[in-house]
């Protein structure tokens, strides 16, 4: 069997890091994606652990919020490894704004990032997938998406947007071998969050069952066993990673 290949958009950080290096570890071949130029040590700390354990790595610096951006990074993934099998829609940005000051501007950078990137990724990868009828793509939501939350309207509606999308993908490409589900995080540990307060901190902890807020390594395995043969009957669906905060 030939050796698959991955791209994780955003994985230069957080939980697109967790998320690359498990499917290396899993043996695929994982193309870490960034946007900022300021990322690329963090993204070389990726690709070295990617290598260390024996799978190839790929960087590509690449604004996924644009058509241009996601259409080079399919590109150079297509160049390097011949193909492409996995596509996880992972980079997205929370910038938390009151609806009543929220600027246009900040409306459609939230959309662009988070919802147009999946799009445009898609788009770039579909008919790839569909001549090899596999393929595998994973989008991020949030449990926010589900709930809201007061200042993130726009981040809310653009990670409930990645559900419809995924649904009609499941629907449409379903027949040709390929599949398309959501992982929705709760709270994870990661430059997202970092800047709660302890004091929120801590009363959010006390709302989520488990007792802990979530580690990029948890959305990650759910991630690698999603995109593995086990779950090749798994369409369409929609898992939350919260520690039961949101049931
Ligand atoms: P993070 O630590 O802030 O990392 C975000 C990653 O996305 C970085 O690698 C960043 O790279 C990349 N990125 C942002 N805009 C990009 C663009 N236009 N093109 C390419 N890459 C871009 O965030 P995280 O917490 O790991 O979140 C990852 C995903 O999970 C996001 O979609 C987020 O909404 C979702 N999520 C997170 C949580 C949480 O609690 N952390 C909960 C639910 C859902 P650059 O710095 O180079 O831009």
């Amino acid at each position: 069997m030939s050796t698959k290949t991955a791209i994780v958009t955003g994985s230069s950080r957080g939980i697109g890091r967790s998320i690359a290096i498990n499917l290396a570890s899993n043996g695929y071949q994982v193309v870490v994606n960034y946007k900022d130029s300021n990322d690329i040590e963090q993204a070389k700390e990726v690709l070295k652990k990617i290598e260390n354990t024996g799978s190839k790595g790929l960087l590509c610096e690449a604004n996924v919020a644009t058509a241009e951006g996601a259409s080079t990074l399919v590109s150079q993934t297509i160049d390097s490894f011949g193909s492409v099998d996995i596509l996880v829609n992972n980079a997205g940005i929370a910038k938390d704004q009151l609806f009543l000051r929220m600027t246009e501007e900040q409306w459609k950078e939230t959309i662009d990032t988070n919802l147009s990137s999946a799009f445009y990724c898609t788009k770039a990868v579909i008919k790839h997938m569909m001549k090899k009828r596999f393929g595998r793509i994973i989008n991020i939501s949030s449990v926010v998406g589900l709930s809201g939350n007061v200042g993130q309207s726009h981040y809310a509606a653009s990670k409930a947007g990645l559900l419809g999308f995924t649904y009609s993908l499941a629907k449409e490409y379903g027949p040709r071998g390929i599949t398309a589900n959501v992982v929705a995080p709760g709270y994870i540990e990661s430059d997202m969050t970092k800047n709660i307060p302890e004091e929120a901190s801590s009363k959010l902890i006390e709302k989520i069952p488990v007792g802990r807020l979530g580690k990029p390594e948890d959305v990650a395995n759910l991630v690698a066993f999603l995109v593995s043969p086990k779950a090749s009957y798994i369409n369409g669906q929609s898992i939350q990673v919260d520690g039961g905060l949101s049931f």
